[in-house]
């Protein structure tokens, strides 16, 4: 269960494979990629929270790739780490100058990955500077992935944690379906509009059981709102 999604560009079959191990471990969904190219499909279909980008790729390197999403608006924002088998200083330095928000050098363990992907995400403000927001009586912790009303937990799907995301951290706005679409599905996903409505009747249902179901309000005629107040 995660509400992070993290690319993973990396031709290395091995290193790939493990990477996308590891960050299922630590409840991270990923799509990998073999090269730049591919990766650059990826991008179209959805935005993810983070890349993780091998510096040596075949055709476009990770490093030019990098270069080139930095100068691009809708791509600039992704943070960028940087994956490579060299420890020089001076390409560490390259790196960080062409706007990658990262470097690592490869061999490295798992728990120093997570750890570096953590603190790149919380620094672009994707997880807020902390890992619990906080509302009224309810607490969504963004490491545990864990929701809660009071102390008890609530049995939520990886979309329906998002959507709580997304609405705990901008409540008391009315949102419609086409933001809320590229907003907590991301842009370029092709869903249809009912399908939020699906979601949100789910989660109405899970409110529901906690008598909460007044939490996520419909605006007729224009989309949804998230609100303490009834
Ligand atoms: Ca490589």
């Amino acid at each position: 269960m995660s509400s992070f999604n993290i690319l993973v560009v990396e031709d290395e079959d091995a290193i790939r494979e493990m990477l996308v191990m590891v960050l299922d471990q630590a409840n991270f969904a990923s799509i990998a990629a073999t090269d730049a190219e591919e990766a650059q499909k990826l991008l179209d279909d959805k935005i993810p929270d983070l890349i993780l980008l091998d510096w040596m790729l075949p055709g476009i390197s990770g490093v030019e790739w990098a270069r080139r999403l930095k100068k691009e608006s809708v791509y600039k924002d992704i943070p960028i780490i940087l994956l490579t088998a060299r420890g020089e200083e001076e390409d560490k330095i390259r790196g960080l100058e062409i706007g990658a928000d990262d470097y690592m050098t490869k061999p490295f363990s798992p728990k120093e990955l997570i750890a570096r992907i953590r603190a790149v995400l919380r620094r672009s403000g994707k997880i807020q500077g902390q890992a619990q927001i906080i509302l009224g009586d309810l607490t969504l912790d963004t490491e545990q992935h864990r929701l809660t009303i009071g102390n008890k937990q609530l049995e939520v799907s990886p979309t329906e944690f998002r959507l709580m995301h997304f609405f705990m951290t901008h409540a008391d706005k009315v949102y419609t379906r086409t933001q809320l679409l590229d907003q907590v599905w991301g842009r370029n996903v092709y869903i249809e509009e009912r399908t939020i409505d699906v979601h949100i009747r789910r989660l109405r249902k899970i409110l529901e059981e906690h008598g909460r179901e007044d939490l996520v309000q419909t605006v007729r005629g224009f989309g949804y709102r998230f609100s303490l107040a009834e």
